[in-house]
C-alpha cells in the first residue's frame, strides 16, 4: 500500500463513520438501508459529480461510477472486500450511497496521469482498468478471479497481473466479470480469462475437473490471464459476463459465446456448456444487417442488439410461460413487444432488462421489463406494479435524457444528462431537513426575495447573500458554495448548515431594515463578514465548515 493510498483510507474512514452514524440514528439494520425506491431518484451524493460511466453486476450489489477526471466512486455492499474494504473491515461492511468513497488511480499506486477508464464487477470482486493499460482488483479471489495468486480475499485494490504474449505485457482496455472468473480485453482486441474453469468460463477448452484427496471434486483455475480459445485471430470489441457465461463481439459484428449453458443462455439451441468460444450462427453474417451491434449478458440469459437495432434474447428471462425455466428461449429470439423500437443500448440486472431507443417527443425512450422484480428496481412508479412481464416504457423517466443503464442484482442506476425534466425527479434522500431560512442571514425576506435552494443539500441562500451575489436565479442546476467546494462530500440528513445566529451587517441587503437584526453577537457578525469576504479568494468554505 502506498502512502497516498493510506491517506485515502483515512479520509474514507471518516466518510464511512459519518454515514454509519446516520444509519444508526435511524435504527436501520444492515439489511434495511431504507425503504425501496419505487421510481428513479437523483442520487444527491453524486449529483454534482460529472459521472461518465456506471458499472454494476447482475449478480452483485455494489457499484463503481467513473467521473470525468478518471476517479472512481465506490458504493454498495463490500462485505467480501469487493470494494477493497476502503474505510472499514468487518462482516457487514457497506459503503452508503450517501457517502460514496472516491478512489483515484494514484491512490492505489498508478503512475501520475493515469485515469480509470473502465471497471468490471462480479458478485464479490471488482476490476478497475487504468488508461495506462494496467488494471487493479479487489474482493473474493479463491479461484484467482482477481488475476492475483488465489487467496480468500484481496482486501484492498492491488495491481493485477496483465496478460502476456511472448513475454510482453498486453495493454488492457476493458474488463468483464462473473462470479468466479473475469475477462480482460486488450487494445489489440484479444480476450483473456482468469478464475475458475468449472463451467468452461475460461474458454480454454477444459474444466479441469478432477478428484482430490477425500473424494472432493475440484476444477482448474488460472490466475494469470490466459487467451480465450476460438477468438485468437479476431479483433474483439465488446465483452460481457453473466454469473458463469460470457458473450463477446468482434469488429465485424460476429457474436461469440462460451461457458455455462443452463436454460440455453448461450442461444445455441442446446444446454451443453461451451468450453471454447463459439460463434452464434444467426449473428455470423454474411448479411451485415443481422450481425451484432452490442452484446449483453444477464443472469440466466444473453442479449444481442443487431445492426438493425433489433433486440434479441436467449435463455431464461421470466418465471412463467415462454422464456421461463421450463421453456427457455433456446436460440436468440426477437422481443416482439419492442420490435418497432430501434434499440441502441441495453443492460440486464438480477431479474431486470432495460433498453434505450429513440423517441419522437422525448430525448430517449427507456424501456424496461422483468418478472419477479420486487424491490422497485424497474422504477415504474409509486402506484405501479413493481414487476412487468412485457417490455414497457418507464414512465417516470419520460423526458429524462438517459445515457447509460446500469442495473445491479436488485438496484438500478441510470446515468442521465442534465435537463429541465431531470430536476423534477425526486431526490434521495428525500428530506434533507434543511433550514427554512437563508443560511447566511437567517431572515425571511418574503416571497419577493425567496432564497435559492441548493440542488444537492437543499440549504437556502438569498441571491444577494451569496458572495458574489447573484442578480437572477441561475439557469439549470445550482449548487451552494459548500457543495461546489467539496463536490463529493457525503450526504448527511439534517446536517444543514445552521443558520447564522445573527445577520451580518455589511452584506445585509438595503431592503432589509436594520431593526430586523438581532441585538447580540456583533463580534460574530463581523467574523462572518470576514468569512464571506474570503470566499472571493475561494477559501472561505472550508473555514466555515471547520467552524
Ligand atoms: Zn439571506
Ligand atoms: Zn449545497
Amino acid at each position: 500500500m502506498t502512502s497516498s493510498n493510506k491517506h485515502d483510507s483515512d479520509s474514507s474512514e471518516k466518510r464511512w463513520g459519518r454515514g454509519r452514524k446516520d444509519r444508526a440514528g435511524k435504527k436501520e439494520s444492515d439489511e434495511e438501508q431504507g425503504p425501496d425506491l419505487l421510481e428513479p431518484h437523483i442520487l444527491r451524493s453524486l449529483s454534482n459529480i460529472k459521472i461518465t460511466s456506471i458499472h454494476t453486476s447482475c449478480a452483485g450489489s455494489h457499484c463503481v461510477c467513473i467521473d470525468i477526471d478518471g476517479a472512481a466512486w465506490l458504493l454498495g455492499r463490500s462485505e467480501k472486500s469487493s470494494l477493497g474494504n476502503l474505510g472499514e473491515g468487518g462482516e457487514d461492511f457497506f459503503i452508503s450511497e450517501n457517502a460514496p468513497v472516491r478512489l483515484t488511480p494514484q491512490d492505489i499506486g498508478a503512475p501520475k496521469g493515469t485515469k480509470f477508464v473502465n471497471a468490471a464487477l462480479g458478485r464479490n470482486h471488482t476490476l478497475l482498468v487504468g488508461s495506462n493499460g494496467q488494471f487493479w482488483s479487489a474482493g473474493v479471489n479463491q479461484a484467482g478471479q482477481c488475476a492475483l495468486p488465489p487467496c480468500a480475499e484481496v482486501s484492498s485494490f492491488k495491481l493485477a497481473h496483465n496478460p502476456e504474449v511472448d513475454g510482453n505485457k498486453e495493454k488492457v482496455v476493458k474488463a468483464a466479470a462473473g462470479i468466479n472468473f473475469s475477462l480482460v480485453l486488450t487494445e489489440d482486441g484479444q480476450v483473456f480469462s482468469c478464475g475458475s474453469a468449472e463451467k468452461g468460463q475460461l474458454g480454454n477448452g477444459k474444466t479441469g475437473e478432477h478428484i482430490v484427496t477425500g473424494g472432493k471434486v475440484v476444477f482448474d483455475y488460472e490466475w494469470e490471464p490466459i487467451p480465450v480459445r476460438g477468438l485468437e485471430d479476431k479483433k474483439v470489441v465488446e465483452i460481457a459476463c453473466g454469473p458463469q457465461h460470457s458473450i463477446a463481439m468482434d469488429d465485424a459484428g460476429v457474436v461469440y459465446v462460451w461457458g455455462y449453458n443452463g436454460y440455453c443462455r448461450l442461444g445455441l439451441g442446446n444446454q451443453k456448456d461451451v468450453l471454447i468460444a463459439q460463434s452464434v450462427p444467426q449473428f455470423a453474417g454474411p448479411n451485415v444487417a443481422t450481425m451484432g451491434l452490442h452484446v449483453i449478458a444477464g443472469p440466466s440469459n444473453s442479449v444481442v442488439i443487431d445492426k438493425q437495432n433489433m433486440y434479441w434474447m436467449a435463455g431464461k428471462w421470466k418465471n412463467t410461460g415462454d422464456g421461463s425455466s421450463g421453456q427457455p428461449y433456446s436460440s436468440f429470439r426477437i422481443m416482439q413487444d419492442i420490435m418497432g423500437c430501434k434499440v441502441y443500448h441495453a443492460a440486464s440486472g438480477g431479474v431486470t432488462h432495460f433498453a434505450l431507443a429513440p423517441d419522437d417527443e422525448a430525448p430517449v425512450m427507456t424501456i424496461t421489463f422483468g418478472q419477479g422484480a420486487s424491490n422497485g428496481e424497474l422504477g415504474l412508479g409509486l402506484d405501479q406494479p413493481k414487476s412487468a412481464t412485457k417490455p414497457q416504457r418507464n414512465e417516470p423517466l419520460i423526458g429524462i435524457d438517459v445515457i447509460q443503464l446500469a442495473p445491479a442484482q436488485n438496484t438500478t442506476f441510470f446515468l442521465a444528462a442534465p435537463n429541465e425534466k431531470l430536476s423534477d425527479l425526486p431526490r434521495h434522500p428525500l428530506d434533507m431537513e434543511a433550514p427554512e431560512l437563508c443560511v447566511v442571514c437567517n431572515k425571511d425576506l418574503g416571497d419577493e426575495d425567496s432564497p435559492l435552494e441548493c440542488e444537492k443539500c437543499d440549504n437556502p441562500y438569498h441571491l444577494k447573500c451569496l458572495d458574489p451575489p447573484l442578480d437572477a436565479v441561475p439557469d439549470g442546476e445550482w449548487f451552494c458554495p459548500d457543495c461546489e467546494d467539496d463536490p463529493g462530500a457525503p450526504i448527511v440528513v439534517g446536517s444543514g448548515k445552521k443558520p447564522a445566529k445573527k445577520p451580518a451587517k455589511r452584506p445585509a441587503p438595503k431592503s432589509v431594515p436594520d431593526e430586523n437584526a438581532e441585538e447580540d453577537g456583533v463580534d460574530e457578525d463581523s467574523g462572518s463578514g470576514r468569512k464571506r469576504k474570503a470566499t472571493v479568494g475561494g477559501k472561505a468554505a472550508p473555514a466555515k465548515r471547520k467552524k
